[in-house]
């Protein structure tokens, strides 16, 4: 599965289990009504994207 933007995103947190891997959104817990905990993937447009490079 790809996950989009948050595949890349400093936010996202990627959980493996034996039978998925799912990504979780860590905006989600200071943000939760503007962020889904477990987005729908692929996230292809999100405001609160920010690349793992930057800071
Ligand atoms: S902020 Fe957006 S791109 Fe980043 S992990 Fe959350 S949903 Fe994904």
């Amino acid at each position: 599965m790809d996950p989009g933007l948050c595949g890349t995103c400093r936010h996202a947190k990627r959980i493996e289990t034996a039978r998925s891997t799912f990504w979780m959104c860590q905006r989600a817990a200071d943000e939760p009504r503007v962020f889904a905990k477990y987005p729908r993937l692929p996230v292809v447009g999100c405001g609160g994207y920010e690349g793992r490079e930057i800071g």
